[in-house]
């Protein structure tokens, strides 16, 4: 697996995108970043959403940095064309970001907007120029513009540059840039006009292309449910109950998470195996190879350990929380479309996950729809407070990172953490021998299934 910090960016790069929390780069990142890191031409085939923004800028922002230079009036070290002015804003802003703990100046230049203030910003020069062809051309025109030094030039969605007919405009502008640059192309799709654009700008270029996210999402049912955080488990018990479903991969935000789900579970009756990246490989190969033979058919996963996961026939996935990272839903609900089979995907919402929701309809371009709570929810609710309550208390249940992170932490009432409430009294209340509870203990006892109720350490 690939990290940011394993590109060698210069190091405000770094600490851009950790306050950003991004560790893991995408698909695209991965493949383009080390390309433009080694100073070569590339063409990319990447639609939005897959990262493709942050895989040139990045490498960009790392060789301004590293290679600083005197700004010049009307000075453009890069140049990046943009057919849209709000995806000129949003790439200016993505390199203000990752660029804020450096001296960065970056600046749009776009129609509709009055030029004289765009000429006053020009004449110190600037490291980013972020532009559409039109307005580019009217600066260049009125001498407010010099491309004679450009170092980096990169063309985004050129797809779309040809569609709205600035095809003259760009031919005009590659005269006027320098012969000794490098060029980025990105373009969702690539039919022949692109290609002989693309052929016009570049050099010998390295070519990476990522499927556009959206496709495992069109094979999967989705659904949302929306419900508060604190009730997520009752809700998941009724889910987990339901007809056809012979094999759930239930996904958590935390690793603490996902050993509190695997708990609880059992003390409703219901085996289930957690794999997160505290596990040792041993423990996460045995959890998986029971999840396989069907011996365990809940498998508790944080998104890190689930990468790999391959099994096929895996009936539904569950995002008992949502994931900040709209890609992350799409690879999670790809867990149960393999080898073009359909599949179920159910997201548990709560209020605060809302903005992560509207993120991934955004990303996937599709509506997810809304699954009401089942009629039997509030009585299933009460039987999962009284089994809680009765659950021999956990030390580790009240993690401090779990419980900040998520408002309505699903363990509010247990309050105290573990303050003697004694009552472990074997499979006495509420679902005690229901469901899986017959089964008897883990067939493997080094595994990390949970123990139902049995009195046995919770592990
Ligand atoms: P883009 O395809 O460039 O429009 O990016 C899509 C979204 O993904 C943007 O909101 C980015 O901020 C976000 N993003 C880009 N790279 C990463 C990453 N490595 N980890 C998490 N989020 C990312």
């Amino acid at each position: 697996m690939t990290y940011f910090a394993d590109f060698g960016l210069a190091e405000p790069i770094c600490r851009a995108l950790a306050a950003k929390g991004y560790t893991e780069p995408t698909p695209i990142q991965t493949q383009a970043i080390p390309v433009v890191m080694a100073g070569r031409d590339l063409c990319g085939i990447a639609q939005t959403g897959t990262g493709k923004t942050a895989a040139f800028a990045l490498p960009t922002i790392d060789k301004l940095a590293k290679a600083p230079k005197a700004l010049t009036r009307g000075g453009v070290r890069t140049l990046v064309l943009s057919p849209t002015r709000e995806l000129a804003s949003q790439i200016a802003e993505s390199f203000t970001q990752y660029g804020k703990f450096m001296r960065l100046s970056v600046t749009t230049v776009f129609g509709g907007v009055p030029i004289a203030r765009q000429e006053r910003i020009m004449a110190h020069g600037v490291d980013v120029l972020v532009a559409t062809p039109g307005r580019l051309i009217d600066l260049i025109d009125r001498g407010a513009i010099d491309l004679r030094r450009v170092e980096v030039l990169i063309l985004d969605e050129a797809d779309q540059m040809l569609d709205l007919g600035f095809i003259h405009a760009l031919k005009r502008i590659v005269t006027l840039l320098p012969k000794a640059r490098q060029t980025l192309f990105f373009s969702a799709t690539m039919p022949k006009a692109i290609e002989d654009l693309a052929a016009r700008y570049l050099t010998d270029p390295v070519k990476v292309s990522v499927k556009p996210a959206a496709t495992t999402a069109e094979r999967v049912s989705q659904a949302v449910t929306f419900v508060n955080q604190g009730e997520k488990l009752a809700l998941l018990q009724l889910v987990l109950r339901g007809e056809g479903v012979d094999r759930a991969l239930v996904f958590s935000r935390t690793k603490h998470g996902a050993d509190r789900i695997v708990r609880q579970l059992g003390n409703a009756g219901i085996e289930a195996a957690a794999i997160h990246g505290n596990k040792s490989q041993g423990q996460r190969e045995r959890a998986l190879d029971m999840f396989k033979k069907g011996q365990v058919k809940v498998l508790i996963a944080t998104d890190i350990a689930a990468r790999g996961i391959d099994i096929d026939a895996v009936s539904h996935v569950i995002n008992y929380e949502l994931p900040n990272v709209p890609e992350s839903y799409v690879h999670r609900i790809g867990r149960t479309a393999r080898a073009g089979a359909g599949g179920s995907a159910i997201a548990f919402c709560a209020d605060d996950e809302r903005p992560f929701l509207r993120d991934i309809e955004k990303l996937t371009r599709m509506k997810v729809d809304i699954l009401p709570l089942p009629e039997d929810f509030r009585s299933q609710v009460a039987k999962t407070a009284a089994v809680e309550k009765a659950a021999p208390p956990v030390a580790r249940d009240v993690d401090p990172r779990s419980m900040a992170a998520r408002p309505h932490g699903n363990n509010g009432r247990r309050g105290g953490g573990g303050g003697g409430r004694g009552g472990s009294g074997g499979g006495g209340s509420g679902k005690g021998s229901g469901g899986y509870t017959g089964r008897g203990p883990a067939r493997d006892p080094r595994v990390v299934v949970n123990p139902v109720r049995s009195g046995g350490r919770p592990r």
